[in-house]
C-alpha cells in the first residue's frame, strides 16, 4: 500500500511531531514535508517517542509539485469550502476510496500550513478536497489533530475495505500528478488556440476542468489521450494558419 501524508510548509516543529505521533497511533508511516519553517528529527523524536520508523523515512521536498510528482491520487484537506467549486468530501465517505486507490497507485493526502491552510494553486493539484465536519464558526482544527482524524478514519475503513476489483488489460495504472499537469497544460494550450477563453478567465475554466476530471480517476492511457486532444488542436490550428498563409502564434508579426 502506498499512502503518504504531505505537510505543505508547516510552521511549527511541535505540529510536525504531533503529526508523526498521530501517524504512529493509526499505523501510517510515509511522511513528506514541503519546505518546513523548522525541522529537526532529533527534537521530533524527543516529542513523539518511539517514532524513529517514521521520522527516519521522512522525505523533504522543495515544492508541492516535487512532492506530488509520482502521486496518482491527491486528496487536499481544508477547514472550509472556498469560493471555487471543488470536489468537497467528508472523511468517512472518502476513506474507502483512498485505501482502494492506495492499493493500485500512490496516494498523497495534503495538509496546509497552520496560519493560512492550502492555497488555491495547491488545491488545484488535488483530485478531491476533504473537509472534517466541525461546529460552524470553529472549522479550523490543529494541524496534527486534523491528521489524526483523517488517519483514524483510514484505520476504521481499513478493517472493512473490500478487495479491489481487477482492472482491464489495457489499463496502464492511474495517471501521475506529473502526467496530469502535462495534460492540463496541453488542454489549456489547445483551448487558447481556438480562442475559447475570450471573456472567460483561463484560470477559472481550467479549475472547473480539474474539478470534473479530478472526479473521474483517469488512468495513464486516458490522460495521454486527453493530452493529445490538446496538442492536436494546437497542431491543427497551426497547420490551418500556415495553409492560409497566416503566420503561426509563435512567429513574429503575429496577426
Ligand atoms: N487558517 C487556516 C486553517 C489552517 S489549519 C484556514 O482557514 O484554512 C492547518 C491545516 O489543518 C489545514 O490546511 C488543513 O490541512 C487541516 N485542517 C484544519 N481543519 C480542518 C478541517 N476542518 N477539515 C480538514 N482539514 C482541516
Amino acid at each position: 500500500m502506498s499512502l503518504a501524508i504531505v505537510l505543505h510548509e508547516p510552521r511549527m516543529l511541535v505540529n510536525i511531531a504531533g503529526v508523526v505521533r498521530a501517524m504512529a497511533n493509526m499505523g501510517l508511516s510515509h511522511l513528506t514535508i514541503v519546505d518546513p519553517a523548522e525541522f529537526d528529527p532529533w527534537r521530533i523524536t524527543g516529542i513523539a517517542h518511539r517514532t524513529d520508523h517514521i521520522v527516519d523515512r521522512i522525505t523533504q521536498a522543495a515544492s508541492l509539485d516535487e512532492a506530488l510528482a509520482g502521486a496518482t491520487y491527491v486528496v487536499g484537506t481544508s477547514a472550509r469550502p472556498r469560493t471555487a467549486q471543488r470536489n468537497y468530501r467528508r472523511p468517512r465517505e472518502l476513506a474507502t476510496r483512498i485505501l482502494e486507490r492506495a492499493r493500485n497507485g500512490n496516494v498523497a493526502i495534503v495538509f496546509g500550513r497552520e496560519d493560512r491552510g492550502l492555497s488555491n494553486e495547491a488545491l488545484d493539484r488535488c483530485h478531491e478536497v476533504l473537509v472534517i465536519p466541525t461546529q460552524p464558526g470553529h472549522s479550523s482544527l490543529n494541524l496534527a489533530q486534523a491528521v489524526l482524524l483523517v488517519s483514524y478514519e483510514l484505520l476504521l475503513a481499513g478493517s472493512t475495505a473490500p478487495d479491489s476489483l481487477p482492472s482491464g488489460k489495457r489499463s496502464l495504472g492511474p495517471a501521475t500528478a506529473a502526467e496530469l499537469e502535462e495534460m492540463y497544460a496541453a488542454l489549456e494550450e489547445g483551448l487558447a488556440r481556438i480562442e475559447f477563453f475570450k471573456a472567460r478567465k483561463p484560470e477559472s475554466v481550467m479549475r472547473v476542468l480539474r474539478t470534473v476530471l479530478g472526479r473521474t480517476g483517469l488512468d495513464a492511457h486516458e490522460a495521454r489521450l486527453l493530452r493529445s486532444v490538446g496538442y492536436e488542436v494546437r497542431n491543427w490550428t497551426d497547420r490551418h494558419r500556415n495553409q492560409r498563409g497566416v503566420p503561426g502564434e509563435s512567429e513574429p508579426g503575429d496577426d
